[in-house]
Order: structure tokens, then sequence, then C-alpha cells
């Protein structure tokens, strides 16, 4: 099962901290030239529609979207797996049935046209096409998984999932894991530990999350063994969580240089050491959940 970090042109440079480093980023403008600030590109990537991005725009231009796809993964070795992920309409905000079935037959007239513009522009074998499966309840969902296999879909990611809980998060990948097979599967925006535990005994391909990144914004340091998360004491954040003042032994790439770093709160850039830090914990986390599910 691969992590993906779900990344932004603002975010600290993972790849060139882990050699392995598989990335999502999405097509929207400001990633533009995302890929070219780096010394070392993403060893697998999955390029983002910017669904959330484009319906706030409340524009919906597929061609312009793939076209962004395209000039994102231009420069990218011929080796690394890339997938592109189609517009989706999120069913946020959605309320009456109609509007949500609405919702679910306009994302699967998207997903026929970026299969029309994928086939049409002939692309490497490395790069293949991630149908969004979205529902709101079991029966659509089955749909729009029926419809994206006629359409000629092989991979498949489920998103929509903030809005629900933990317990129902894992019924719904469990749902969708039987139907399409978890090898073909990847989870979109995830951060339980909790749901990390069930996609790694199912099998499930790959996840996203920008965890690591969102803890560093907001002040958080994770260290593994056991995986826990303090917060910086001299920010004025009012949680109850644990605080720390001090940094912890750690092997990351940035305490083994520096390690009062990730612990400072007056400028960005530690914010995004703090990331990498994060980043390095949580992997390290979910490294240790895979091989307890492989044991079992
Ligand atoms: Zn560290």
């Amino acid at each position: 099962m691969d992590f993906y970090i779900s990344w932004s042109h603002s975010d600290a440079r993972f790849s060139d901290y882990f050699e392995y480093c598989p990335t999502l980023v999405s097509a929207v403008n400001r990633n533009k030239n995302v890929f070219k600030k780096l010394t070392n590109y993403p060893s697998k990537l999955i390029i983002d529609s910017g669904a959330v991005y484009y319906s706030r725009k409340g524009r919906n231009k597929l061609k312009e979207i793939f076209e962004m796809q395209l000039s994102l993964i231009e420069s990218m070795p011929e080796t690394t797996p890339i997938k592109i992920v189609h517009l989706d309409e999120p069913l946020l905000n959605r309320n009456t049935l109609s509007e949500r079935y609405e919702s679910v037959e306009r994302t699967l007239f998207n997903a026929l046209e970026h299969m029309n513009l994928f086939e049409r522009n002939g692309l490497d074998k490395n790069v293949s096409l991630m149908g969004v499966i979205q529902g709101f309840d079991f029966p659509s969902i089955k749909y729009s998984i029926h419809e994206l296999k006629k359409m000629g879909y092989k991979h498949f990611g489920l998103g929509s999932m903030l809005d629900k809980s933990p317990k129902e998060q894992i019924e719904y990948i469990t749902y969708v894991s039987n139907i399409v097979g978890p090898e073909n599967l990847h989870i979109f925006g995830v951060t339980g530990l909790e749901q990390i535990k069930e996609m790694a005994s199912l099998g499930v391909e790959s996840f996203d999350s920008s965890r690591p990144s969102m803890a560093a914004v907001y002040f958080q340091i994770m260290y593994s063994e056991p995986f826990r998360t303090y917060l910086i004491s001299s920010t004025r954040v009012n949680k109850t969580q644990e605080k720390i003042d001090k940094p912890l032994s750690c092997d990351c790439p940035i305490c083994i240089v520096n390690p009062d770093e990730i612990i400072n709160t007056t400028h960005r850039s530690f914010t995004k050491k703090r990331s990498i830090h994060n980043y390095y914990h949580l992997v390290k986390e979910i490294e240790k959940i895979k091989s307890s599910v492989e044991i079992c």
C-alpha cells in the first residue's frame, strides 16, 4: 500500500528528502511549475483534477484541465508511474436526491470525456487514468463503478469521505474494495490511523493525505514508536493536546542537522521542515501498520 503525500506548490519538497515519495498534486494553475523546482522527482504520481478549485471557479473546462495535467507531467521520466484523475462534481452541499443524482451523472460524463481525450492523445504506457467513484449510498456507488468499468476504467479512486465518520468510511472502503478489487483502488484524503489499518488489511493499493503538512501548520509535531502528536508549547493554541518545548531524539533528515528547527514557529521555512519531520514519522507508522498486517 502506497501513501501519497497530497502536495502543492507552497509545501515542503518532500521528494528532495525522501527517495521513495509517491505524490498527489492537483492540476490547478498555481501548481503549474511545481515539479521544475525539485531536484528529485516523486517516485509515483497522481495528478488530481483540482475539483474543488474548479467548482469554486464555476467553470468546467474539461479540456483545459486535461491539458494542464499533461503539462504537469511533461518533464517526468517515462518510468514514473502516473495516474490522471478526471474532474468530479463534489457531492457536498447537494441535499436533494435529484441534486445528488445530477452530480453523479455529471461526474460520469466528465469521466467519459476524459477517457476520450486520453485515448485521442495516445499517452505513454506509464500514464493511466483513474476513475472517481461517486455516490451517496451503496446502490449509487455500485452504479457509478459499473458505468466507469463500461468506459474502460481499470483504476478507481474513492473520494467524498470527509463528511463521514471513521466507521462509515471503513464500510464504504470495504464495499468498494470488494467490487473493484483492492489492488485497483485509491482512497482520497485519509487522515485517521484507524482507516489506514483497515485499508492495509484489505490490501488497498494506495491512499493520500496532507496530514504531515497540515499538522505542521497547526504547530503539531509527530513522533513514532509509539505514534503520537504534540503541540509546540510556545504557541498560543489552546488545545488540550500534550505540549513540548524541546525536540525529542529523532533521525529524520531535518533533526539530524538541527533538531531545534522543527520547534521554531517564527517563519514558514520552519513549518516546511516540521512537515518533513512529520512525514518521516507518519511513513514509519504506516510501514509498521503494514508489516503487522502481513504478519497476521
Ligand atoms: Zn525529526
